[in-house]
């Protein structure tokens, strides 16, 4: 997977996602990543690359050109025109099964705005998926796109090792994951589950599916109804007063 970043700020993204999981991928080239700055691309001496609004307002906004520029250049490196992402809170919010479809692309190109945002007309011509991190504002799409190429490179096969699987986190199913413990035993006087020491496969992998279905029932219960249940957890979840809606 190669990702690829149109930022005003190239170093909060190369600085950012050069340590741990991500950090070990790159060191591994399991993911590549370039972040290339707009203001290079820029057709003024003071390398500026915003300007007033048209209509008046606040701010400023991102010019179109040296992001075109700055965008030609990138495709003709890469060889063909891979997706690109403007992360803007105006786009559809991000979440695992969007990280999973991703991640089957061989390279991404992300445009991180900032100020009041981007020209519309630059927009129109690149940009192939509107993506929000959620429903606030930042200061400007760095955050955003790191946060999206984190959890796009922990989907890439090789990038998680074995122990770092990401089968039973939370969101895998549309499930949220099981509590988890590690040592000591006892913290403050409160014990791990017995059955976790039982050494009991079975025993332990029913309990951690109870676990992941009463959890989600009481943090995120809208998304049970997309999870995929057995008959088996469905009775669990009625014990628990879960009620499955009609289709
Ligand atoms: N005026 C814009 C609006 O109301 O939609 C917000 C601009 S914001 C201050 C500057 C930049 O930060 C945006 O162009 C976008 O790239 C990024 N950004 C801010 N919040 C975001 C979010 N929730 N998700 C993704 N990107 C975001």
């Amino acid at each position: 997977m190669n990702f690829h970043v149109l930022t005003l700020f190239p170093e909060m993204i190369t600085e950012g996602l050069n340590h741990s999981i991500t950090g070990r991928a790159l060191k591994n080239e399991q993911i590549t990543l370039e972040a290339v700055d707009i203001r290079a691309y820029s057709n003024n001496r003071s390398a500026h690359v915003d300007d007033y609004p048209y209509g008046g307002g606040a701010g400023m906004v991102m010019q179109a050109e040296p992001i075109y520029l700055a965008y030609e250049d990138m495709v003709k490196r890469i060889g063909k025109s891979p997706r690109v992402i403007y992360v803007t809170p105006q786009g559809a919010v991000f979440n695992q099964t969007m990280a999973e479809e991703l991640a089957r692309e061989e390279d991404l190109i992300f445009l991180c705005g900032h100020y009041e945002g981007v020209d519309e007309r630059v927009l129109e011509d690149i940009v192939t998926d509107h993506i929000s991190i959620g429903d606030y504002v930042l200061t400007g799409g760095e955050l955003p796109a790191m946060v999206m190429i984190d959890a796009i490179s922990r989907l890439v096969p090789g990038v998680l090792n074995n122990r770092e699987s990401a089968e039973f986190d939370s969101f895998y199913d549309n499930l949220l994951e099981y509590p988890q413990y590690t040592r000591p035993v006892e913290f403050r006087g409160k014990p791990v589950p017995d059955i976790l020491l039982s050494g009991h496969h079975a025993n332990i992998d029913r309990w951690r599916r109870e676990q992941s279905l009463k959890r989600t029932l009481e943090r995120r219960p809208d998304l049970l109804k997309d999870a995929s249940l057995s008959r088996e957890d469905l009775r669990y979840l009625k014990t628990l007063g879960y009620e499955p809606e009609e289709r």
